[in-house]
């Protein structure tokens, strides 16, 4: 009997283990943690001017792999989210990958949005409408704050920042809010929306948001918008935008709609591009 707990535990602190390191990957001195809130099957239909004939290729089972993931960033000297995912209250997971990436949400110092979608803020605050993150300030690009709040007076964004009124900081695209992590403008998907260039000591990462909606599709053939983006003309343009930059540099790209690990190498590739590695954890 003793034994039996004894190789219980043993294969308990096993699994802990690989669910604490599984994922994490280390890049320069920041180590990444890529956290899967959701993940599902998105229909064909929200590709917008799919053909036939491209939907038989790329995606031939007519589903659409779909996932919400946040990152995680240690750096050196402070720890950093970005995204949020869709928030517990909604059955996003993300709470529990940060418990497994034993980090506790009083850990985090700043949580930096790429855009103001459900999927992105909806964790910030719970259902009573407290702060999940009790110490983070919260970053945001100007144009994208000021569109939800000012233009489209959004009461689920109203409701998420109230929280953190004292501690909302907004920031131009091109701006280092914080360093190691610049504003890079991405705008398309939505007005404000914005990747960021991550840096810390020889290490690089371009956090990505919804430049990738559907990796599958939208890096062969990177014109193709979906239904979600507000400019389906100017969305593809920072795609590719972001994608050059990630292919030409060879800058790693965390995607929040990639499969997981969802950070990946890009190469141009036929006029598109292809995914040239996956970065894993160990
Ligand atoms: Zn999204």
């Amino acid at each position: 009997m003793k034994q039996v707990i004894l190789s219980l535990a043993m294969l308990f602190l096993l699994m802990e283990t690989a669910a604490a390191h599984a994922a994490s990957v280390k890049l320069g001195s920041m180590q990444v943690f890529p956290l899967l809130d959701m993940q599902g099957e998105s229909p064909v239909s929200l590709l917008v001017g799919a053909t036939e004939e491209q939907i038989a290729r790329y995606v031939p089972d007519g589903k659409l792999k779909s996932q919400i993931l946040a990152f995680l960033v240690k750096f050196p000297d402070r720890t950093v989210l970005f995204d949020t995912g869709l928030g517990a209250a909604r059955g996003g997971k993300m709470m529990d990958a940060l418990k497994e990436a034993n980090v506790s949400p009083s850990d985090i110092d700043a949580v930096f949005l790429t855009h103001l979608h459900m999927d992105h803020f909806g964790g910030l605050a719970d259902a009573g409408g407290k702060a999940v993150f009790p110490r983070a300030e919260v970053y945001v690009s100007r144009v994208e704050r000021d569109w939800w709040l000012d233009e489209k007076k959004d009461e689920n964004v109203k409701k998420a920042f109230a929280p953190y009124e004292d501690r909302l900081r907004v920031f131009e695209f091109g701006e280092t809010p914080l360093p190691g992590i610049t504003a890079v403008d991405t705008s398309g998907h939505t007005p404000g929306h914005a990747a960021f260039h991550v840096k810390a000591g020889d290490g690089e990462l371009l956090v990505a948001g919804d430049i990738l909606h559907f990796a599958e599709i939208q890096l062969p053939l990177p014109q193709m918008a979906v239904k979600y983006d507000t400019d389906p003309e100017k969305a593809p343009q920072a795609r590719k935008y972001l994608l050059d930059m990630a292919a030409e540099k060879n800058i790693p790209v965390a995607g929040m709609h990639c499969p997981v690990p969802g950070i990946w190498r890009i190469a141009a590739s036929g006029g598109g591009y292809e995914k040239s590695g996956v970065i894993q954890g160990n």
